[in-house]
């Protein structure tokens, strides 16, 4: 009967253990517009339900990265950085027109990138430290040392990533979904990637301390665009529930997990730079495919 007791209590102690707190630093990318823009809804509005949402459930501070080229076009998608700063979030630069670093046309070509990147996040952050570069795609490559050379001597830190729910891959199908008014299929979109939300935080945790013995702080990486605005109350909920506490970027990547950024995601090439194997699942059976639903 005793054993039994302590064993329960044991099981009860480990249950506690699984919610235990870790730190998550949000950003959001491709400011001021990602993906098709389904219809009734708008860019400003877009933004302002992020912003909303990140109130609600304590998100401090969000960074938001921003392809300035994307301006050119849209002037008016200005606002959506205004709104940023109006609600007290910072803005970096993720290159003006979202240009992978491998993928360029050279080297020079990507820093001027860089640099066409830089007044709209300067003249909205001015006496504000945004001095921060996510790389497009997580794309660094053989050009990755040169391009830190380059961007420490501009001042500039890399955002890492260690946490991404793929929201970018649902983006213009839900577009289509919604201008077909496909209700059934936005719904099992839904169901699918919440439940991939849930099993990215499992493994996220299992992977971090599988690679460093704990878990470490994350860096959310999310997308400014209409799926993930209907979807963040979702998302966000599934992380309050695993025990998230959110924090700044400058506090998780304080940690040394993130002393030698690289392209990619931390866990992933920490754990491939020890020759650590992470379990790696296949997409469920019956997943839908995104690239051609609502067509
Ligand atoms: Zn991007």
């Amino acid at each position: 009967m005793k054993f039994t007791a302590t064993v329960v209590a044991a099981l009860l102690v480990s249950g506690a253990a699984c919610a235990q707190h870790f730190d998550v630093a949000v950003t959001v990318d491709d400011l001021p517009a990602h993906g098709e823009l389904p219809p009734g809804m708008t860019r400003l509005g877009i933004a302002e339900t992020t912003l909303q949402v990140f109130r609600q459930h304590g998100v401090k501070q969000a960074y938001g990265f921003v392809n300035a080229g994307k301006l050119d076009n849209a002037p008016d998608d200005a606002r959506v950085l205004d709104a940023w700063r109006a609600a007290g979030q910072p803005l970096g630069n993720h290159t003006a027109t979202h240009m992978g670093l491998s993928q360029a046309p050279s080297l020079a070509a990507w820093q001027a990138d860089v640099i066409a990147g830089e007044a709209a996040v300067a003249q909205r952050m001015q006496g504000q430290d945004w001095h921060y570069l996510r790389l497009p795609y997580l794309d660094g490559g053989d050009r990755f040392a040169a391009a830190m050379a380059f961007l420490r001597a501009r001042g500039y830190r890399l955002a890492d990533v260690s946490l991404s729910f793929d929201d970018w891959a649902y983006a213009d199908a839900y577009a289509r979904c919604v201008t077909r008014g496909d209700q059934a299929t936005i719904a099992a979109m839904k169901t699918q990637y919440l439940a991939a939300v849930d099993r990215s935080i499992a493994g996220m945790k299992a992977d971090s301390q599988r690679v460093y013995g704990r878990v470490i702080p994350q860096v959310l990486l999310t997308h400014l665009g209409g799926w993930s605005a209907v979807t963040l109350p979702d998302v966000l909920q599934r992380l309050d529930r695993a025990g998230a506490r959110y924090v700044t970027l400058q506090q998780a990547q304080a940690d040394p997990a993130y002393a030698e950024p690289q392209g990619g995601t931390v866990i992933d090439r920490t754990a491939h730079g020890r020759g650590i194997r992470l379990d790696v699942q296949p997409p469920p059976e019956g997943s839908l495919d995104l690239q051609r639903v609502c067509r």
